[in-house]
């Protein structure tokens, strides 16, 4: 395997349709030979996009085979937005810290755009209050 091939992202989707980002460019998985995966546009009904991808899956990673060119600007948000969630969610798990800590920082990570399509700071913080009351134990009495 060629070390120099770019690996993709793998954006994992709740519904089990993972898709990949290559160069801002969200790609729903379309037919699998072997380690060979052809992806096409999210967008290939919607905007008619023939943007096209062909990864190769080895050892745990896509690596990026072809890529061809899209009709529409890059959509890099939506795969930030679910990953600055997913940070905020662990970080809510693994620190003690209050929650519009939690929040700020990961805001000041994220571009503008991205910020812009997040819940508001209220809603992540019923979030980060929701999933520390599931998911830790209470803390025992020393
Ligand atoms: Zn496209």
């Amino acid at each position: 395997m060629d070390e120099n091939l770019e690996t993709v992202e793998i954006i994992p989707s709740q519904r089990g349709n993972d898709k990949i980002k290559v160069y801002g460019y969200l790609l729903v998985k379309e037919r699998v030979l072997k380690n060979t995966y052809y992806w096409c546009c999210e967008k290939r009904k919607s905007d008619k996009c023939k943007g096209r991808a062909i990864t190769i899956f080895y050892d745990g990673s896509h690596y990026l085979q072809k890529h061809s060119k899209h009709i529409h600007a890059p959509q890099a948000s939506s795969g930030n937005v679910a990953k600055a969630i997913a940070c905020i969610k662990q970080q809510a798990l693994e620190t003690r810290d209050q929650p519009m800590q939690i929040i700020q920082s990961n805001i000041i990570n994220v571009s503008e755009e991205t910020a812009s399509n997040l819940p508001s700071q209220n809603a992540l913080r019923m979030k980060i209050k929701r999933i520390r009351r599931t998911e830790i134990p209470p803390q025992p009495k020393t």
